[in-house]
């Protein structure tokens, strides 16, 4: 087993001194991330300059929306000396990367090239959430394996948010992205997410980005206004969300740009990979990704046979599993695929919402330990 673990910041204050700290800690984990998507949109024939200048004009869409988040982007490009545009292009990631193929699909009937160009840039994932009445201890957990790029992995990081605004929170993210993927906040609030991608995917720019919902969803002590920071307006791209209360609620979220699917607990157990399960949009990551098919109802079943019994120990195991390994529930790089196109499991991340705690690996399950990561109080 490997002894790495994830390096943790502690963030305070106003949202720009909490991106000021941010940057300064892990400036060079956030130049190494600009580079490395530099690079991937390269590999994949995205304009360098055209996707910084879509960035410019997202940080705009999100000062719109949240002033507090575009703050905290600029306090990470002064923290971390890098300039704005390279800071909003992470944030807004998933975004961007449409904008390259907007022009030239427009003539261009759906599914095809359309739907394979965005599903190059969206992660993997199979996530989870068990309600109290089939755990051992009678508490509700979340997580999953974060399936993305092994190039990224080393500029994972944890972040304690302990802000002026919004509530205190534990999240695990990117260098230099504000709104951590998976987290949960002092309210018993958590969240996992999954990559979903539709024909219609950055059809229509400038909308609230994926990111920036997250951390929307981390801040509020309400479950509703957690829902409604990822349905309250279209997005520009799809993406699933796994929404956990430490009262035991779970709720599913699978979204499309202007539609949604709700999903709930089928017997106490919520599974989730890269495909929509419900009929509000076609789903087309899984023409990319076959192995999304089987890793949700997969997951399901492991701990579906242990309902009772849940713990965190068996959910461990079963977040290791390696049917079908490479492309398992603990996700290998697979030694065919070209090595700036690789993917793992980056992060395997339990919420323990009852003690507001993260339980996260820095890399595959079966290879990487276990840390406790808590909610700043
Ligand atoms: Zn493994």
């Amino acid at each position: 087993m490997s002894e790495k673990t994830l390096p943790a910041v502690t963030l305070t204050g106003e949202p720009f001194e909490r991106g000021q700290i941010h940057g300064e800690t892990f400036s060079a984990e956030v130049r190494e991330n600009v580079e490395r998507y530099l690079s991937l949109f390269a590999h994949y024939g995205t304009d360098r300059d055209e996707v910084l200048e879509e960035a410019i004009k997202y940080l705009e869409v999100i000062d719109e929306h949240n002033e507090a988040y575009g703050d905290e982007i600029r306090g990470i490009a002064e923290g971390s000396d890098l300039p704005v545009p390279q800071i909003a292009l992470l944030n807004a990631r998933y975004e961007v990367v449409y904008s390259a193929y907007r022009d030239e699909a427009e003539d261009e009937t759906v599914s095809g090239e359309t739907a394979g160009e965005g599903a190059r840039y969206t992660d993997g994932c199979t996530s989870f959430g068990v309600r109290p009445d089939v755990t051992a201890d009678g508490r509700a957990y979340i997580g999953e394996n974060w399936d993305w790029n092994v190039g990224v992995a080393d500029q994972v990081v944890v972040t304690r948010v302990r802000g002026t605004d919004g509530l205190n929170h534990v999240a695990i993210t990117e260098a230099g992205i504000v709104g951590g993927k998976m987290g949960v906040n002092e309210a018993g609030i958590g969240l996992a997410v999954n990559g979903l991608v539709t024909p219609t995917d950055g059809k229509t720019p400038y909308r609230k980005p994926f990111h920036v919902r997250c951390r929307e969803v981390l801040s509020t002590d309400r479950f509703a206004n957690a829902i409604g920071a990822v349905i309250d307006t279209d997005r520009t791209c799809s993406g699933n969300f796994v929404l956990g209360h430490r009262e035991g609620e779970i709720l599913n979220l699978e979204t499309a740009p202007e539609t949604v699917n709700y999903r709930y607990p089928e017997a106490g157990i919520l599974t989730h990979a890269n495909h929509f399960e419900g009929d509000a949009a076609e789903s087309t990551l899984e023409r990319i990704i076959p192995h999304s098919l089987v890793r949700g109802p997969r997951l399901r079943r492991l701990l579906a046979t242990e309902r009772g019994a849940i713990d965190v120990d068996i959910i461990k195991r079963t977040l290791r599993d390696h049917f079908d390994k490479p492309s398992s529930i603990c996700h290998h790089a697979d030694p065919k695929t070209a090595p700036i196109e690789r993917e793992q499991t980056n992060v395997s991340v339990i919420a323990d919402l009852e003690e507001r705690t993260l339980h996260a690996t820095a890399g595959p399950p079966c290879e990487h330990t276990y840390e406790t990561y808590h909610c700043p109080t």
